[in-house]
């Protein structure tokens, strides 16, 4: 006779938190499939936090020179010895300002580029969004290959 775990696939000696994990992860990526997400309003909210090692890790630069542009949150001009950070898309705001804003959410007020967040549940979201578009480009370059 099978073993009623082993017909199913279903490691019996696995613990409680891996199966746990699997199945998150097995629903996230439903989630995406079926555009779940969205139902939810998932990217219309405001996205976590970034994550504080992250913000404490981007470049700080101290302001040389006058005329050196103008910080975009509080729409200030930098004046000299103001120190700024800059993100890893290259813009850059007073230490404060973004300080304050990557506290509220994880992206650059401009370019809206995203840094990666604390939050489990909003990087696995981010993850099967990017698989879920990969495989629909993979759908159709196929579809593309076989129909033209
Ligand atoms: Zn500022
Ligand atoms: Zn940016």
């Amino acid at each position: 006779m099978v073993d009623y775990f082993e017909e199913r696939g279903i490691n019996a000696s696995e613990d409680a938190d891996t199966r746990r994990a699997r199945l998150e992860s097995h629903i996230m990526r439903l989630m995406a499939d079926f555009n779940l997400f969205e139902e939810l309003g998932m990217p219309n909210q405001l996205a976590p936090p970034a994550s504080k090692e992250v913000v404490n890790s981007l470049v700080e630069e101290k302001i040389a020179k006058s005329n050196s542009g103008k910080c975009d949150i509080c729409l200030k001009e930098y004046e000299i010895d103001e120190i700024t950070k800059v993100m890893p898309c290259k813009h850059k705001f007073h230490s404060e300002c973004i300080d304050a804003w990557l506290s509220k959410t994880n992206s650059c007020p401009l370019c809206r580029y995203e840094l990666p967040t604390d939050d489990k549940f909003y990087e696995d979201y981010r993850k099967e969004k990017k698989r879920a578009k990969e495989r629909d480009a993979d759908i159709a370059n196929l579809h593309n290959s076989m129909f033209s």
